[in-house]
């Protein structure tokens, strides 16, 4: 298309390209879920099936963008991992947060449904999105284990909390008697008011969601001759394993490998 005189604005436009060979991590995070997940009538503490509507639309992001490698959620939130080789949108930083974010927030309003049934969505989603770019191999296994420690500080508070507020006490009163508790008296609490073993609670629950792309058998008919064929396929699958030790990533070295397919 012919260059007009206006063309010159473009140049206002700030370059905001990422560093090269770093790890570049896209979070998302619902805006204003407090109030969304009340309105909603979410489960407490946690709602099975708001969770797994965040884990399918974090799917159907991993389907989409292929240079993410893995995924990690809990509560409202999601981070997406992109690899140090990646060059995805010349790695710059809106174009990446944008696309995702619009891609996960479009995706939860198209699958509700699906999880939520005649629970009608009342209002439109929003979610915001950052893209931040982490040097070594090191921060980036820091900056996982960061939001699982949250996962659990947060799921742990919530479980007793919401076992005090469902025994009958205020949802002031519960909050006024964790006040200032440790890891040990929550999990006391649990235990000797509840009989609750925290570490019997579902690992979805405590450890948050971590999607890659697991080696799956797939079958197709071929449409050659009709007959089945059997495929190896890399399908973005839910897990729900402890990422902040040393196993997860023996187990699955491919993720912080140099070289990639
Ligand atoms: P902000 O806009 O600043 O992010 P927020 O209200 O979204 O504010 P967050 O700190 O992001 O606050 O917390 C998200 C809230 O969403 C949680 O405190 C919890 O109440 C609710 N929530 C999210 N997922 C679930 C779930 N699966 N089940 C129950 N509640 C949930
Ligand atoms: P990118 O992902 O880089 O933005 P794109 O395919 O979205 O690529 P754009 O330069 O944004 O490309 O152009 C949008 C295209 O969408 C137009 O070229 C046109 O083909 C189509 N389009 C948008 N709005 C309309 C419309 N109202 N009617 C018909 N076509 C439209
Ligand atoms: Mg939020
Ligand atoms: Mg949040």
């Amino acid at each position: 298309m012919a260059n007009s005189k206006f063309e010159y604005v473009r140049h206002f436009e700030m370059a905001d390209n990422m560093l090269p060979s770093t790890w570049l991590v896209v979070r998302i995070d619902g805006r204003g879920f407090h109030r969304f997940s009340q309105t909603h009538n979410f489960a407490k503490p946690n709602d099975r099936r708001a969770i797994e509507l965040m884990n399918r639309c974090a799917i159907e992001v991993m389907k989409d963008i292929k240079d993410i490698i893995l995924a990690y959620g809990q509560s409202d939130e999601y981070s997406f991992i992109i690899p140090k080789s990646s060059n995805l949108y010349s790695r710059r930083s809106s174009k990446i947060s944008s696309t995702v974010v619009s891609l996960f927030a479009s995706n939860y309003v198209m699958h509700w449904a699906e999880y939520f049934g005649e629970d009608k969505l009342q209002y439109a989603p929003c979610f915001d999105s950052r893209t931040v770019c982490y040097p070594n191999d090191k921060v980036l296994r820091d900056y996982l284990s960061w939001r699982q420690a949250d996962c659990h500080i947060n799921n742990l508070f919530n479980t007793t909390f919401w076992a005090l507020v469902k025994s009958g006490m205020t949802e002031d009163a519960a909050e006024k008697h964790l006040r200032g508790s440790f890891s040990k008296d929550k999990n006391e609490i649990l235990f000797v008011e509840f009989n609750i073993n925290y570490n019997n609670i579902e690992p979805i629950y405590r450890k948050g969601s971590t999607i890659i792309r697991q080696k799956t058998e797939v079958t197709s008919i071929s449409p050659r001759n009709g007959e089945e064929v059997k495929r190896i396929k890399l399908i973005p699958t839910a897990i729900y394993d402890d990422i902040i030790g040393q196993e997860f990533w023996d187990c699955h070295p491919e993720l912080l490998a140099e070289k990639r397919r």
